[in-house]
């Protein structure tokens, strides 16, 4: 028997001892979560600076403290989300009761991309223990550090039939996933979903796919611009792009482009300094294949900011792009990197059919203090979730589902979205003994009549 399959073998038999079901283990096991972080944090900032060269704000930020507030969230309403729920009966079954029980599925494999290692590994699983689950963790192999220290996090405090992190790359990746998990939460790209819903299809195991894709920012003649600039420079450069819902591209306005561009200009300049490449808190690249891939989108359009870049280092400079078009390469795939194409338009229904005419966006965000515009383009424009006004805070809020549509993902999760995601809502009906209402039976006189009436 491999490794993998003896550990869920393992975990299997754990999970049908019922120990993970009781609540109050649950609780426990989120605050014993809660506090290994805490104890950890310091590692935790180590360890993503050795892989990203993550600054001690941005880790505590984007990678430690939405943790916090997600397992707080989870513990506060637990006890709620997964007692069982009365709901209203038909009055064809008069007589009976109907329930929900939500039920944990078993054992849940989470793979986990590079970009934030240590957020994107932590947040499913917080929802996979409030759900009475077992979990199997894999974590990406392009950040070693965080892997790594994942993985001793976990062991230390969870035993191995309960939570376990397997490391490895692309081939432990898919030998997790030949085998059977009752359920499998995936973020990372979209070719690799493709990968993850077919092997999850042989099992028919349930999926939730957390995936990418070409977010856009757009920027209307009646913005605020000084403050979209902000919002959009720090959305767009936090971790050097490398954001699942950052802008990947912008469209402005041609009427204020001028005096937008300059407002982002200083922005950037004002976080990150006039010379980002040694800015020791600029995040840099995961490693030489990504950055190879994001060098030749510096030749893309006309430069008005930034454009150089360091081999050594790994770092490229927040970069910005106009003169471009939808043919150019840097407009083709989801960029996930520190370099920001412009795109302009005059009216807004070049930029409806533009984002249309392209896979659903995980992200959109639209700058405009004209709310009936504001409304049309949530209306018209199909993507994940996204701001009006902001960049990449909806992904904070535990009341938004977080998830994507089409190419860029299905299902979602934070908060109670994620109780639900990992647990099957069992529909249980309980019927009465007192009587028996007869005309269902075949043999009953009039019965078709009386069952059309009470049909109709
Ligand atoms: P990736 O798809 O290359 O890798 C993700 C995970 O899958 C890693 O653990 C990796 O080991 C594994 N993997 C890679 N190739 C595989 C294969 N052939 N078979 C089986 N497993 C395989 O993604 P990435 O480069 O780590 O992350 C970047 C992508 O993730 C971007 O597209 C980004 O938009 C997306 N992402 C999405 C979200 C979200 O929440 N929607 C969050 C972060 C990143």
């Amino acid at each position: 028997m491999s490794n993998v399959t003896s550990t869920l073998t393992m975990q299997k038999a754990y999970f049908a001892t019922g120990t993970t079901k009781d609540i109050s283990f649950r609780k426990q096991a989120l605050i014993k979560l809660r506090k290994a972080i805490q104890k950890n944090e310091k590692e935790i900032i180590a360890a993503l600076h050795q892989d990203l060269n993550k600054s001690e704000t941005e880790a505590f930020t984007t990678e430690i403290g939405i943790l916090y507030s997600e397992i707080d969230f989870n513990l506060k309403h637990i006890d709620g989300w997964a007692k069982k729920k009365k709901v209203k009966t038909a009055v064809t079954h008069a007589g009976s009761s109907s329930y929900i029980y939500p039920e944990p599925y078993g054992v849940a494999l989470i793979i986990a991309p590079w970009n934030y290692p240590f957020h994107l590994a932590i947040a499913p699983l917080i929802g996979a223990i409030a759900a009475g689950n077992c979990a199997v963790i894999k974590p990406s192999e392009l950040t070693p550090a965080t892997s790594s220290l994942l993985n001793q996090l976990i062991a230390k405090n969870f035993a191995e039939e309960y939570i376990t992190v397997i490391e490895g790359a692309v081939e432990t990746s898919q030998s997790l996933l030949a085998e059977n998990f009752n359920y499998i939460f995936f973020t990372g790209s979209v070719p690799v979903g493709k990968i993850v819903m077919e092997a999850a299809a042989k099992h028919l195991t349930p999926v939730t796919l957390e995936l990418g894709g070409k977010s856009p920012a757009i920027v209307d003649k009646d913005a605020n611009l000084t403050l979209a600039a902000k919002r959009i420079a720090w959305g767009k450069f936090t971790n050097a792009g490398q954001t699942c819902v950052a802008p990947d591209y912008l469209y402005v306005h041609s009427d204020i482009k001028a005096s937008f561009l300059s407002a982002l200009k200083q922005e950037i300049q004002t976080m990150y300094g006039e010379h980002p490449i040694e800015n020791k808190d600029f995040v840099k690249i995961v490693n030489e294949k990504h950055f190879d891939r994001l060098s030749p989108f510096l030749a893309n359009g006309d430069t008005i900011l930034g454009g150089k870049k360091d081999r050594q280092q790994l770092k490229i400079e927040p970069t910005l792009l106009t003169n471009i078009n939808w043919e150019d390469p840097v407009m083709k795939d989801e960029i996930f990197g520190p370099i920001l194409p412009i795109l302009e338009y005059q009216n807004i229904e070049e930029v409806i059919s533009g984002i249309q005419n392209h896979p659903n966006p995980l992200a959109f965000y639209f700058f405009s203090e004209n709310d009936r515009l504001a409304e049309k383009m949530i209306e018209e424009v199909s993507f994940g979730g996204g701001c009006i006004n902001d960049t990449l805070y909806h992904l904070a809020s535990p009341y938004l589902p977080f998830g994507g549509i089409g190419n860029s993902g299905m299902g979602a999760y934070h908060g109670k979205e994620s109780f639900l995601t990992f647990s099957h809502q069992k529909s249980l009906l309980k019927q009465t003994t007192k009587f028996d209402i007869p005309f269902r039976y075949p043999h009953v006189k009039n019965g078709l009549k009386l069952m059309k009436r009470f049909l109709k």
